[in-house]
């Protein structure tokens, strides 16, 4: 998405292009009773905490996820508190085990600290090979598993989680990224840190929320695990948060009604691209999530993204394991016509 344009010094094409698909961003914003909250909270923005809005948020995650108080930690969105764990629980001698293909942030955070990485591809199911992950590093410090999956929309089974929680090594910590759980819709991980178990359980407003650009998300964990990672402040310690995406993020976390409708809204949308590949004689990953992963058999996923992008369409890009298949983030219905006629005029 947009860190990987702006650590490589490139401008971002997507702000230009009519269609962006690219970045697994929502299609739409915030959910209407959110940004009217967000709105009403401007004029107390001179306050760190005009009442207990941080309080009402951790309060709204309890209701929902029945997790107690002291097991929530919010904060500006989840690449934070995905590179600290990363930071808080790794070493040069305890390693970091993620899949391939997967969200690559946690893999980063750990080169850069020096920290051995290890790899491991998905199973042919596109599920998280999660006795593979444990072999491939024994005494590593963190297992990450991000379902459902960044790139593919696959979704990990909670008993292989509950297998990897129970048999990993002491003192390592199981990271499950559910940034895509509501466009999946299926029982979460939170009853994992409900439990006190060696997990935390993150969260993003970044996806169906529509709240990319407002920064706001969460972690679910023990309160040592938290404190842990609370142990150097980049700006954390005193809990502020911007006021407005903390009250429209508690606004929109109970609206149940309006998430399941944008879930039905997206499938519907997937709906339409998905039959219309088929039609082309295209394979999709199968998928759960807002987004599809498209096999363009010989042609290299980055010259389709060139070639999308001369119908103003910005779909996403490839992982190095499959240089081949590219990455589509579900838009609107209209924002998935114009897909599926942009790839009638690219793929002849
Ligand atoms: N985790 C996953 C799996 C993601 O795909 C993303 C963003 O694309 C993030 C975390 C981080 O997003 P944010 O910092 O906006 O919450």
């Amino acid at each position: 998405g947009r860190a990987a344009w702006a650590s490589a010094g490139v401008p971002d094409p997507a702000p230009t292009a009519k269609v962006r698909i690219g970045a697994n961003e929502c299609w739409t914003g915030p959910l209407a009773p959110g940004a009217a909250a967000a709105a009403a909270m401007i004029p107390f923005g001179n306050r760190y905490a005009p009442h207990d809005e941080r309080g009402d948020f951790i309060k709204a995650v309890m209701s929902v996820e029945k997790v107690p108080y002291d097991h929530v930690a919010p904060w500006p969105g989840s690449s934070d508190p995905l590179s600290r764990s990363v930071v808080t629980f790794c070493s040069p001698t305890r390693g970091l085990v993620t899949a391939d293909p997967t969200f690559e942030l946690a893999g980063r955070t750990a080169e850069w600290l020096k920290v051995p990485v290890k790899r491991v591809p998905l199973k042919a199911d596109f599920s998280h090979d999660v006795k593979a992950m444990l072999a491939a590093d024994p005494n590593a410090g963190l297992y990450y598993i991000c379902t459902p999956n960044n790139p593919t929309g696959t979704i990990t089974p909670l008993a292989d989680i509950e297998w990897l929680v129970a048999n990993k090594p002491a003192g390592s910590i199981v990271l499950i990224d559910e940034a895509y759980t509501h466009f999946a819709g299926v029982p979460t991980a939170s009853y994992l840190a409900a439990a006190d178990k060696d997990v935390i359980v993150m969260r993003t407003f970044s996806k169906i929320f529509g709240m990319a650009g407002m920064r706001m998300g969460y972690i679910m964990a023990r309160p040592d695990i938290i404190g842990k990672m609370m142990r150097y402040d980049g700006g954390m310690q005193s809990g502020a948060l911007p006021l407005p995406s903390l009250a429209c993020a508690t606004a929109s976390l109970t609206a149940l009604d309006l998430i399941a409708a944008r879930r039905s809204e997206m499938q519907e949308a997937r709906g339409l691209a998905l039959e219309h590949l088929r039609k082309r004689g295209l394979k999709a990953v199968p998928t759960e999530a807002n987004m599809f992963m498209v096999d363009w058999k010989t042609v290299p996923a980055a010259k389709m993204q060139q070639a999308f992008r001369t119908q103003s369409v910005e779909i996403g890009r490839s992982w190095p394991i499959w240089p081949t298949i590219s990455r589509i983030t579900v838009g609107s219905a209209e924002e998935m016509k114009a897909f599926c006629e942009a790839l009638d005029k690219v793929w002849t």
